[in-house]
């Protein structure tokens, strides 16, 4: 049997794989909701959450075009929800944009894994790293910055994960041949089932101890962060 590609580039998904989402996004939803209350009065006050879900659906059907692009999607969520309060047009616009700024600040306010920071940079002297995610974080804003070459988002490139696209896009910046990249990731669709579908080597990062779904595993499985170079080395060496 043939030997596999020495792996160059290791692409990592951000969100569950270099730190728990979770606590960022339920911060930057309450300060986006908390500058409504503020500025724009009568904005939130009248939604439950099923009436706010409805709404938001409503917006997505209305908007198909936005799928991709999320911090879209959801500025036109807010310019709607103020309209519907009966604020002007412009008033709206520029609300919308305020309280998306306050929205994202705390949306790339990520606390990475503990170990993750020690784990980028021993990688980093050996591979090139790079992002790609399907959310609006940016790696540029947190402390593992430095480690990284490049990083993609979807609605810069125009589609999420699992589509070819953002593989496609790191394939050709890094200047390598698939079977040389390992991408890293937490969602087996998203990440896993996509990368290889380029070609790609894969590594499942499961977190949360979650049972896989079914279809093709991943080339490796971890739980911790710290298990990450030893997967990668293995990899090559099999
Ligand atoms: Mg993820």
């Amino acid at each position: 049997m043939q030997a596999p590609l020495k792996i160059k580039v290791v692409t990592f998904d951000l969100d569950n794989t270099l730190w728990d989402v979770e606590p960022a996004l339920l911060r930057a939803e309450d300060a986006q909701r908390q500058w409504l209350l503020n500025n724009r009065p009568g904005t939130m006050e009248n939604y439950e959450h099923d009436a706010l879900w409805e709404f938001k659906k409503s917006v997505w059907r209305r908007h198909p075009h936005l799928t991709h692009q999320i911090s879209k999607l959801r500025i036109q969520l807010l310019f709607e929800l103020q309209l519907a309060a009966g604020y002007a047009e412009d008033q709206a616009r520029q609300g919308a944009e305020a309280a998306f700024t306050v929205f994202l600040e705390q949306r790339h306010a990520v606390v990475l894994y503990e170990e993750a920071l020690g784990v980028l940079e021993c990688l980093a002297a050996d591979y090139t790293l790079g992002a790609l995610t399907n959310g609006n974080a940016d790696i540029y804003k947190t402390d593992a910055a430095e480690y990284f070459d490049f990083a993609f988002l979807a609605e810069e490139i125009g589609v999420s994960k699992p589509a070819p696209d953002m593989f496609h896009a790191a394939l050709e910046r890094a200047g390598v041949l698939p079977g040389e990249i390992v991408h890293v990731g937490d969602n087996p669709e998203h990440d896993i089932a996509g990368a290889r579908a380029v070609g790609m080597r894969t590594i499942w990062m499961n977190a949360r101890a979650a049972s896989w779904p079914g279809g093709e595993r991943a080339d490796r499985e971890i739980c911790n962060l710290a298990q990450l170079p030893q997967a990668i080395s293995s990899i090559t060496d099999q």
